[in-house]
């Protein structure tokens, strides 16, 4: 059987009185109520949490929605002034282009006025050197003419006029329409710059005409975005209005006219017949009943007061069934265990040296036998002291659980000195490397002087032996004894630094409650409990399961 099984089965018994309190608190002054009442309020409950949880969905949904508009609009404006420093820096490009461009052609074009200036004035100059030629070639025709031929010497000086004349015209139309020539060509490459220039700038403002338009496509695209969020939202919030509506209709149909009519598979499996269910609303009484069977149960005046507080905040006047009732006790009961639920820690230093302390019969050696047991099953190498020298009997009966557990008991003389014992122990375990040594000790409290000295002792020569030990002292306490654990748990504070708590014979007891108030008074972390004498009855404390248990509240 699992822990948990035998925890509920043990502790069932013992506190059923706890579990069938509950029952006649809710049965003395409720009603009975069918299982269809029953149905209704749930639904009722569940519309409830279903509405807060659609509300609360709502507010996320929004919240995420408005940030992710807010990123968007971020991204936006940030690529937005991306692209116009983008369409800035081309266009101061596309200037600076120009610029170079204008001047490399104005050098061009001064280079060329200047070309066909100089052309020009060639072309003047050999004309006019041609016609110088000419002129003298016919001033020497004419000269040797004029030696032959003196009477034609006018009508040829006539002629030779024509011919310079002639030649003068020429020559100078030449110089002309090369002159003309340069200044068309100068012209053309200047237009030619022009229209460059031009289109450079045409360039420029129409990627800067590009990139707004980007923007402005980007800015509707956003604008179209969120009008579609928006309708989502809006379609979303009406399907759930409707589908709240239908729900709502739904449950009002199934709370009216089901009684006489169970559905198909009810009426074949004979379940058409509701099934009673005894509710009482929550009131002042009913709250006083339950602080009364709370402190009855050994929970503690101050913890019931408290448990019984947080029960009833938000629930005055709401009706619950006993097993509504045993859930919210439970989960009180899990939140204030929740805490201490802590095992046994181990260290990696070694030998961890675990110091046992506890009244007599409180289950001291059974424990230390259980637990030596399951460490060694778990692959710890173990050693015991058996540190109650006082009693023969507690020798043996460790003896026993260390033959079973196969693991080694040091012992001493009846009589004998535990501390020394004690410090014995610890020079065994560390010489052989054993992980864990748990040194039992006497719990007489009929002389509380006396075993104080004792454990104050052992503690001295522990320390002097390792002065970071003992690494854990366990007080071992008896469920049974009730409310007297919680002032067992003050003197041993005071004989030894108590760092945890094991709790035995949870199964014989209807008083598990006072784990409730040891939790709660003394926050002491809770290490094992104890559910039999057998080695498998002790178990890491669960405070869910403990609290299921104690409350007889189903999982
Ligand atoms: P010690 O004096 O503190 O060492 O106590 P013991 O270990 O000798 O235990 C005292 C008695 O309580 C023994 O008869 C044990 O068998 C019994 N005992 C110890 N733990 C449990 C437990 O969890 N449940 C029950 N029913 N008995 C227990
Ligand atoms: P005091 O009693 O506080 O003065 O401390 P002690 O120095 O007398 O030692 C306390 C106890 O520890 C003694 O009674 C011894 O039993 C034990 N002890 C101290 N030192 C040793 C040691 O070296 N070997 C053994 N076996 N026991 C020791
Ligand atoms: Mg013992």
């Amino acid at each position: 059987m699992s822990f948990f099984g035998k925890l509920r089965d043990r502790l069932f018994k013992s506190s059923k009185k706890l579990e069938e309190g509950l029952d006649a608190i809710v049965d003395d002054g409720g009603v009975v109520e069918t299982a269809e009442d029953e149905a209704a309020q749930e639904q009722a409950d569940d519309s409830k949490q279903a509405a807060e949880a659609a509300a609360a969905q709502e507010a996320a949904e929004q919240q995420a929605l408005e940030q992710a508009a807010a990123a968007a609009e971020a991204r936006a404006a940030s690529e937005a002034a991306q692209a116009r420093a983008e369409a800035e820096a081309a266009a101061q490009q596309a200037e600076r282009e120009r610029l170079e461009r204008e001047a490399a052609e104005q050098a061009r074009r001064a280079q060329e006025a200047r070309d066909a200036q100089n052309a020009a004035e060639a072309a003047r100059e050999r004309a006019a050197a041609e016609a110088a030629r000419a002129a003298e070639r016919a001033q020497q025709q004419a000269d040797q003419d004029a030696l032959r031929e003196q009477t034609r010497q006018q009508a040829l000086q006539e002629a030779e006029a024509q011919a310079k004349a002639k030649a003068r015209a020429e020559a100078q139309a030449q110089a002309e329409a090369v002159a003309v020539q340069a200044a068309a060509a100068a012209e053309t490459a200047r237009r030619q710059a022009e229209q460059e220039a031009q289109a450079a700038q045409d360039r420029a403002r129409k990627a800067a005409a590009e990139a707004e338009a980007q923007r402005q496509a980007e800015a509707a695209q956003d604008l179209a975005r969120q009008e579609a969020e928006q309708r989502a939202d809006e379609a979303r919030q009406a399907a759930q209005a409707q589908q709240k509506a239908a729900e709502l209709a739904a449950a009002a149909e199934q709370v009216t006219p089901a009684e006489d009519k169970p559905g198909l598979i009810g009426r074949l499996l004979g379940r058409g017949r509701a099934q009673p269910v005894m509710r009482r609303a929550l009131d002042d009484d009913m709250l006083e009943s339950l602080e009364e069977l709370l402190i009855t149960s050994d929970m503690g005046v101050d913890t019931a007061l408290r448990v019984v507080a947080n029960i009833a905040e938000g629930r005055m006047g709401r009706k619950m069934s006993s097993a509504e009732l045993k859930t919210l006790l439970a989960d009180e009961v899990t939140r204030i265990m929740e805490n201490v639920a802590k095992p046994l820690p181990l260290y990696a230093k070694t030998p961890q040296i675990v110091l046992v302390v506890g009244v007599n019969g409180s289950g001291k050696t059974t424990t230390i036998g259980k637990l030596a047991s399951q460490f060694r099953a778990a692959g710890k190498s173990v050693m015991i002291a058996a540190g109650d020298t006082f009693r023969a009997a507690a020798v043996e009966q460790l003896q026993v659980w260390g033959e079973r557990a196969g693991v080694p008991v040091m012992t001493a003389p009846e009589g004998s000195d535990p501390a020394s014992l004690a410090f014995d122990a610890i020079e065994k375990a560390q010489a052989e490397g054993v992980d864990l040594l748990m040194i039992d000790t006497a719990g007489r409290l009929q002389n509380r002087a006396d075993l104080m000295e004792e454990l104050a002792k052992i503690v001295r020569v522990i320390k002097r032996k390792d002065e970071t030990a003992p690494h854990n002292t366990l007080l071992v306490l008896d469920a049974t004894t009730g409310q007297n654990a919680l002032n067992q748990v003050e003197i041993f504070r005071d004989l030894a630094e108590v760092s945890g708590l094991v709790m035995t014979k949870l199964d014989g007891t209807a008083k598990g409650g006072v784990l409730v108030a040891l939790a709660d008074k003394f926050g002491l972390p809770i290490h094992a409990i104890g559910v039999g004498e057998k080695i498998d009855d002790l178990d890491a404390f669960d405070a869910r399961d403990f609290a299921l248990a104690l409350t007889g509240a189903e999982g």
